[in-house]
């Protein structure tokens, strides 16, 4: 068996990546391989574990694989690079899913490449299993998602905080083009390259249901990126996941969620709360996020400007006015979201007040954000107040009258069937991740199955369910991963 892969995206767009050689790790392994994923890519999954580890530890890739490294600028917290690229991973071509849509397969801890500057092109084995383990639970949770295909590791150590095993991440994308991908082009002054990539990005990625010849194409790309970005904040902000380093770099033009590096779900409701290190201004923390995107697809529009108009005082009203219409597309996104969470159909004037009432409410007591919507739907089901001791009576009373005239049953299977059970709880996923640096990966393997079906309660895995008996208080990630 060989790897079906083509250079699509990257062949149409040279000068966007630069080719790049995968450093052959010395003993490299498979600890994991997404059998399902592969299944639905057309790789059979015995044939490939053989090679896996040759492959994806970048030993011995096929003759007809080219890797390339994408050039890419970005503002990290709030400050423009504009030279940042793959400065670990390799971009081996594109895959095609069963349904016919293209792929990116890239691996990430793969070596050095032009773009490392200081760094040293690896990754830490936890960082690979940690991606690997939520993504694929965002992947189960309905959150659109770049998902991991396989992990290595490769026999070396690296250095971070602790010196850890090395590791390489196999994981595919609808593309790896990014926010920061076209502010690259803007700062280059190379508009002809960026009208190309405009109109690949819509071929690739659609436009969201907008008509493709209503508006400038680059106004079109920047109101389908910007539809898909703030849905999935929206969803973001639903589960609690909080992405940690929101940079215009790792805001994808997909709408996936990319780049998981310092994330985690936060378990007591506190809309300051940031699990990264390095976000000591809280710039991303949970309930930033969705001003956070607007900022960064206002980057986006600044990028595209020039193609739109040569005169900014045309261009600049025009993207204005996409980007007041993704303002109201976020607020109905998140208040659709919250209805969803409460059980309520239909839509009515109070729900706004109805949703942001229980948020806060949820924030006084420090509830857990992802425990407290399952107790809703389960006083609901018995005919209890809700979250009683947690929040006020009078609340109890304005959502089961907005209830009225829903059968409670039906009502809280439909919640439930919306809000997650488990969810990756950060001290399970770093019991995981410890295992599996000792050499143990059952652990990892377990919670990825248990993750695998998030709604639904497991009998005799209860305490994969549980908050973290500080409600995660404790726990920090660490950047640069
Ligand atoms: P991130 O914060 O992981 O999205 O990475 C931001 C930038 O730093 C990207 O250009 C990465 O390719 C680069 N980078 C991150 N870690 C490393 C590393 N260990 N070696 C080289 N480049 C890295
Ligand atoms: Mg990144």
């Amino acid at each position: 068996m060989s790897l079906p892969l083509q250079l699509g995206l990257a062949d149409a767009l040279p000068d966007l990546s630069v080719p790049t050689r995968p450093t052959a790790w010395p003993d490299p392994e498979l600890v994991l391989l997404n059998e399902p994923l592969a299944a639905e890519l057309g790789l059979d999954a015995a044939a490939l574990s053989d090679n896996a580890a040759r492959w994806f530890g970048g030993g011995a890739l096929p003759e007809h694989v080219q890797p390339r490294a994408w050039a890419y600028a970005g503002h990290q917290f709030g400050h423009l690079t504009p030279r940042l690229g793959d400065g670990r991973a390799a971009l081996l071509g594109e895959l095609m899913r069963s349904d016919g849509t293209p792929v990116d397969l890239q691996l990430k801890g793969s070596g050095r490449t032009v773009f490392s500057r200081r760094g040293d092109g690896r990754a830490a084995l936890d960082s690979v299993l940690r991606e690997y383990i939520i993504s694929e639970a965002m992947h189960a949770l309905g959150v659109p998602t770049t998902r991991a295909l396989a992990a290595v590791r490769t026999g070396e150590t690296v250095q971070r905080y602790r010196t850890t095993p090395g590791g390489v991440l196999a994981r595919v994308a609808s593309s790896h083009l990014r926010v920061g991908t076209v502010e690259y082009l803007a700062i280059q002054e190379d508009h002809d390259t960026l009208r190309r990539l405009v109109g690949l990005a819509l071929d690739r990625h659609g436009t969201d249901g907008l008509d493709r010849d209503a508006d400038h194409p680059a106004l079109v790309l920047l109101e389908a990126v910007g539809r898909r970005q703030v849905r999935l904040v929206a969803r973001w902000m639903e589960l609690g996941f909080v992405h940690g380093i929101m940079n215009t770099d790792n805001t994808s033009l997909s709408g996936e969620t990319l780049d998981y590096g310092p994330c985690a779900f936060m378990e007591a409701t506190d809309p300051d709360k940031v699990f990264s290190l390095v976000d000591e201004g809280g710039r991303y923390a949970w309930g930033r996020q969705p001003r956070i995107v607007l900022w960064n697809l206002a980057r986006l529009a600044e990028a595209l400007l020039p193609i739109v108009d040569p005169d900014p005082q045309v261009a600049i009203p025009r993207a204005q006015a996409v980007l007041e219409r993704l303002i109201a597309h976020q607020e109905t996104a998140w208040l659709d979201g919250m209805r969803r969470k409460l059980g309520l159909q239909g839509v009515t004037a109070t729900d706004q007040a109805l949703a942001d009432d229980l948020v806060a409410q949820l924030t006084r007591a420090r509830a857990d954000w992802t425990d407290s919507f399952r107790s809703l739907a389960e006083d609901l089901r018995h005919g209890r107040p809700a979250l009683a001791g947690t929040i006020d009576g009078s609340w109890n009373t304005r959502w089961r009258a907005r209830l009225e005239g829903q059968d409670p049953v039906a009502t809280a299977a439909r919640m439930d069937a919306h809000n997650p059970l488990y969810i990756p709880r950060n001290h399970l996923v770093e019991a995981a991740l410890d295992a599996a640096i000792g050499g143990d990966f059952a652990p990892t393997r377990t919670l990825i199955e248990v993750l695998s079906d998030p709604f639904r309660a497991q009998p005799g895995r209860e305490a994969y369910a549980r908050p973290a008996p500080d409600g995660g208080q404790g726990h920090w990630t660490h950047c640069n991963t």
